[in-house]
């Protein structure tokens, strides 16, 4: 026999994870809308051209160690309560080296992060960059691979790993099997490749995405950042 009570409590919370699911839809699907008919006035007070030259001049303050630590006061966390509104969505890899905030010399509020080893793309990280884009009206993304990264290495060196890194090396594979045979150092060619072949997949896999490019009001390019000097090149 059915428990009424049990069925009664299903019943409820089948009915709050339907309106969770409601309320979600309404509250993307007016953002999704709004990319449709976007420019850059309307989803963002800064052009895409604008954001990167603000990322590459933090970029220029941290390597003169002239950084200027924006957007980390009380007053920010305080604006910041009320609405986020990135200016760049940054696809970085995990290494504790290349942390865009301290790189880019920006504060909170300031870049949208999706940070997995390798910067590798997938429909998970695809839908939080969409939502970015979509919702939050970024104008610019970054995809940030950087030299010497461990996880493209141990996509060429091509061994076995253990547990799930064999899948992480598996996105990064096609990078490698591109740049095989290729003049100068292996490695950087395939860090390279690697953001390269992200930065194309992203304006051809997501309609989304592809829109807002066309209609000039997202931008996306491919970057490196180097280890030893600290400098970011865009290279995509
Ligand atoms: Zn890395």
């Amino acid at each position: 026999m059915t428990d009424p009570k049990k069925t009664g409590r299903m019943s409820r919370r089948n009915l709050i994870l339907m309106a969770g699911a409601g309320t979600l839809m309404a509250s993307i699907a007016p953002g999704l809308l709004k990319v449709e008919a976007a420019n850059a006035s309307e989803t963002s007070n800064i052009t895409p051209d604008a954001a990167l030259q603000k990322l590459m001049d933090g970029n220029r303050r941290y390597i003169q160690q002239k950084r200027t630590f924006p957007d980390q006061s009380r007053s920010r966390i305080l604006e910041l309560a009320k609405g986020q509104h990135p200016f760049a969505i940054v696809l970085g890899c995990s290494d504790s080296r290349v942390a865009p905030e301290i790189l880019f010399d920006q504060g909170l509020g300031d870049l949208f992060e999706i940070r997995v080893a390798g910067n590798v793309l997938d429909n998970v990280v695809l839908g939080s960059i969409e939502y970015a884009a979509a919702e939050l009206g970024v104008p610019l993304l970054v995809v940030l691979g950087h030299e010497r990264c461990g996880a493209v290495k141990a996509a060429l060196d091509g061994k076995p790993v253990p547990g799930h890194i064999g899948s992480l090396v598996a996105a990064i594979k096609p990078a490698v099997y591109a740049t095989k045979g290729q003049l100068g150092d292996a490695w950087d060619n395939a860090v390279r490749a690697n953001v390269k072949m992200s930065v194309n997949k992203l304006k051809a896999l997501s309609p989304i995405l592809a829109k807002a490019v066309k209609a000039g009001t997202l931008k996306v390019v491919g970057a490196r950042y180097d280890i030893d000097s600290g400098e970011v090149e865009v290279i995509a």
